[in-house]
Parts: structure tokens; C-alpha cells; sequence
């Protein structure tokens, strides 16, 4: 039966935005993952908090927000340093690109798009995306991305073909649930077109 926990050691720390730290894990060949999906890193003896590979090439990349209220995982990612082990789950999650789609839009925060890269990354340049999110910790992304300070009015306001497409919506739990309320009900889109992943919310600890 496979290990229940994997572990690597920090190669590189990086700033990427103000609040965004880059931490990038060697020594862990032969990673089965989908663009999209989380590790849980034990950030604590008995703690575990849930991030997104920001990217995999033998060397895993997670990217964590240093948020104000930081808690056991923003400080994990603040005090990390080349040398440290770090044990983690194997790679699991269903906020993945759905390949029957014919246009992907995301919609979500800073935390949210650190998948959205990895799933943006993963999808033909020909297939069209609209990605919206609101956030002041902005990561470089491979596709054009509407960053704005009120998600909700941005993604009324996108001009989206007609016929549903496929939503990943992520990130606070309200503002996710805004975001799918609007797509369902104003839009007409049908529930199972919205996948939708809650990260974080005000007041609840490690969500996953
Ligand atoms: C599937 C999944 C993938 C995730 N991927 C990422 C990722 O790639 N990068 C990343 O940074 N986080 C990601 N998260 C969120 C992450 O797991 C932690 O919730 C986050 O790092 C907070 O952990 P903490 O220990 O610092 O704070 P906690 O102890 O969990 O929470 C303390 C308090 O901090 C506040 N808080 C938590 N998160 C935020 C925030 N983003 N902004 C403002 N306030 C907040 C809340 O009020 C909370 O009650 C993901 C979560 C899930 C479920």
C-alpha cells in the first residue's frame, strides 16, 4: 500500500507578490497530479493545512498567501528555509479542467489562483478562457486574467457566450457561493457546470 505521506525538503523560498511566498520542494520524483489539484503539508506536529501545486517538474512549487489573520499554514510558509523537510499527502482533488467544455471561465481570489495557473497552464492555448479574480497578490498567469476589487460585479459585467460553458469557482466560501448563485440563476447555467471548491472562510480554520 502507498505511504500515507510524502515528504521533500525546501529548495527555494520566494517572495512572488508581497503576501505570496513561492516554496519549492526537491527530491520528489514521479508525482501523479492534475492541474488543479491540493496537497495537505503538515505545517505542525499535529497540524495540516491544504495547498495547490502552483506546478510539478520533479520539484513541487506551492504557493501560500501570508493573510492577516495568518494562522499555523501562513506561518509555515513564512519561517520555511532551503534545508527544511516537508511531509505532505499525495495529490488528490476535483477541481480539475473538464475537457468537454467549450469555453472555461475562474473565478475566484488570491489562494484560488494559484490552481487557476496550473489549470491555465494545462489547457490548449486555442481553448477560451475568462478568468476573473480579485485580488492585490497577483501571480504571473499564462492566460489573461481580469484582476479586479469586486469579483462579483466583474463577473456580471463579462461578456460570456450564451450557452453555459464550464465555471471553477474558488476561493472565500461566500464569495464562491455569490459567484455560482450568479452564474445559475442569472446566467441560467445548470449547477453541474459550476465547480466550486471553498478555501478559506472568516473565522473557520484549515478548511478543506
Ligand atoms: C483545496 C484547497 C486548496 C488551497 N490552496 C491554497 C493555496 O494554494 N494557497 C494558499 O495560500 N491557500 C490555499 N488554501 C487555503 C489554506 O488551506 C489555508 O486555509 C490558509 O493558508 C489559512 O491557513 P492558516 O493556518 O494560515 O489559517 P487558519 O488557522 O486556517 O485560519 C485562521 C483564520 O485566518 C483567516 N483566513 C484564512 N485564510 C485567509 C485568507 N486567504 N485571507 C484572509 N483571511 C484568511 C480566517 O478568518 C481564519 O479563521 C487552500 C484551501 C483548500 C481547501
Amino acid at each position: 500500500m502507498s505511504k500515507l505521506f510524502l515528504s521533500g525538503t525546501v529548495e527555494a523560498v520566494e517572495d512572488v507578490t508581497a503576501r505570496m511566498r513561492r516554496i519549492r520542494l526537491a527530491g520528489v520524483p514521479d508525482l501523479r497530479w492534475t492541474p488543479g489539484q491540493h496537497v495537505r503539508v503538515r505545517v505542525g506536529t499535529l497540524t495540516l493545512r491544504t495547498y495547490s501545486i502552483w506546478d510539478y517538474d520533479g520539484h513541487l512549487d506551492l504557493c501560500v498567501l501570508d493573510h492577516d489573520t495568518g494562522g499555523p499554514g501562513a506561518r509555515w510558509a513564512r519561517e520555511a528555509m532551503p534545508g527544511q523537510r516537508v511531509s505532505f499527502t499525495r495529490p488528490e482533488g476535483r477541481l480539475v479542467p473538464r475537457e468537454d467544455a467549450p469555453y472555461h471561465v475562474f473565478v475566484g481570489d488570491a489562494t484560488a489562483s494559484v490552481p487557476f495557473g496550473a489549470m491555465l497552464r494545462a489547457l490548449p492555448e486555442s481553448v477560451p478562457v475568462h478568468c476573473v479574480i480579485e485580488a492585490e497578490d497577483r501571480l504571473p498567469m499564462p492566460r489573461e486574467v481580469i484582476w479586479t476589487d469586486n469579483l462579483l460585479d466583474t463577473l456580471r459585467a463579462l461578456d460570456l457566450p450564451s450557452e453555459p460553458g464550464i465555471a471553477y469557482v474558488a476561493g472565500e466560501a461566500r464569495a464562491c457561493q455569490s459567484a455560482r448563485a450568479h452564474l445559475v440563476r442569472d446566467r441560467g447555467w445548470p449547477r453541474r457546470s459550476v465547480a466550486i471548491k471553498p478555501f478559506w472562510t472568516p473565522g473557520k480554520r484549515g478548511m478543506d
